[in-house]
């Protein structure tokens, strides 16, 4: 197997009308891969975090005829959805064509950026949009002795519970994980759309979208308190040589990270917010012992059955996958302690160790 350390990447996003009508300061500041933020109430004390990738959407842009926001003019170091595809979007094509197992996840509090750079909106389609056109695209120019089978499902754990995204039907207490010898865990009963092309998709992800539960809190009538899955099955068979390839691609767009105090949750939005923090806490915990682990540390027990999220994510977080987190950030003063935790939240998953290997296997 390939070991392949967690590629992190850290993303600001625009001021958003909220923080510009509260006169917010910008305390984010991006050097090449260097991310520095600085203290609103200490200005000289500073913060570097270093990443693999750091991407400027603050400011530097403009509006293209379809309304693409691209760079304003070319010493802007602006960061469009394009750019971002370009670097993080290629290497997830690239890992599944060769057959292996790829996730990306997305982290930061409401409203930091996260569905915007996995899904985007109107004419800037984000990561997952593009990588799904892109995949259709290169299918379409392959070799005729090869054959491809292409599946999407599409998940979303709220409350410890797991609803399928592409079913009307509600079952009520969720669809059940279940542990496999082989497959390790799965959701039983979850639907998989075989698909054709990338209309089909979009059309699924469509419908998932509306489906996906959102709640109303004082932080963002449409925060969404709950985690989605998208898994993308791939399946290369190579007709002459009796083989086939198999990628997984996991495509995650976290809860919102911020403590749920500072939402003004009360009754059962308390309870709800409690439980949901309980698979982001074990998530962060499942990432500290491995991030101990790759430093070396003995580590006697990674917690992966602790919450729903950690388990369907146990084979992305030291197992056989190649993972990316991508870290998404306000620029703004009031946002700072989030933010911070945002950035030493990534900076502990960079850490993390995979150990991916080519999925192959003879048709015999
Ligand atoms: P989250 O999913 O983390 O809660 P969203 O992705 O919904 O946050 O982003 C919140 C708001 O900020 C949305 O209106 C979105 O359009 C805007 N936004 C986020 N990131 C960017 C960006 N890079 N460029 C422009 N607008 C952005
Ligand atoms: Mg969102």
């Amino acid at each position: 197997p390939s070991i392949d350390r967690v590629k992190v990447a850290v993303r600001v996003r625009p001021f958003s009308q909220r923080e510009k009508n509260s006169g917010s300061k910008c305390v984010i500041s991006m050097h090449s891969r260097t991310t520095i933020i600085q203290d609103p109430k200490n200005p000289e004390h500073m913060k570097m975090f270093t990443f693999d990738l750091a991407y400027w959407s603050h400011n530097g842009f403009q509006k293209d005829k379809d309304g693409v926001f691209i760079s304003a003019d070319p010493s802007s170091k602006f960061a469009g959805q394009r750019d971002v595809f370009h670097d993080l979007g290629r290497g997830i094509l690239d890992s599944a064509w060769q057959g292996y197992n790829t996730t990306l996840l997305a982290y930061g509090q409401t409203g930091s950026g996260k569905s915007y750079s996995m899904i985007g909106f109107g004419a800037n389609k984000g990561i997952i949009p593009n990588v799904c056109e892109e995949l259709f695209k290169a299918i379409e120019n392959r070799e005729k002795n090869q054959e491809y089978q292409v599946t999407f499902s599409m998940l979303e754990i709220y409350n410890e519970q797991v609803r399928d995204l592409l079913s009307r039907t509600k079952k009520p207490g969720g669809l059940k994980v279940r542990e496999d010898q082989q497959l390790g865990f799965y959701v039983d009963g979850l639907k998989s759309v075989p698909c054709e092309n990338y209309a089909q998709i979009e059309r699924l992800m469509e419908q998932g979208t509306k489906i996906r539960t959102t709640a109303s809190t004082n932080m963002n009538a449409s925060s969404s308190r709950s985690h989605m899955v998208i898994t993308i099955q791939f399946k290369q068979v190579f007709l002459d040589r009796d083989l086939t390839k198999q990628s997984s691609i996991n495509l995650v767009d976290l809860a919102g990270s911020e403590r749920q105090k500072s939402s003004g949750s009360e009754g059962d939005r308390l309870r709800e917010g409690s439980r949901v923090n309980l698979s982001l806490t074990n998530l962060g915990n499942v990432i500290s012992a491995l991030a101990d682990e790759a430093m070396g540390k003995k580590v006697l027990h990674i917690p992966y059955r602790d919450s729903v999220l950690t388990k369907l994510l146990q084979s992305a977080l030291g197992g056989n996958s190649r993972t990316t987190l991508i870290a998404a950030i306000s620029p703004a003063d009031i946002c700072y302690e989030e933010t911070l935790s945002t950035l030493r939240y990534a900076e502990r998953a960079k850490k993390i160790q995979n150990k991916a290997t080519v999925n192959t296997s003879t048709l015999l």
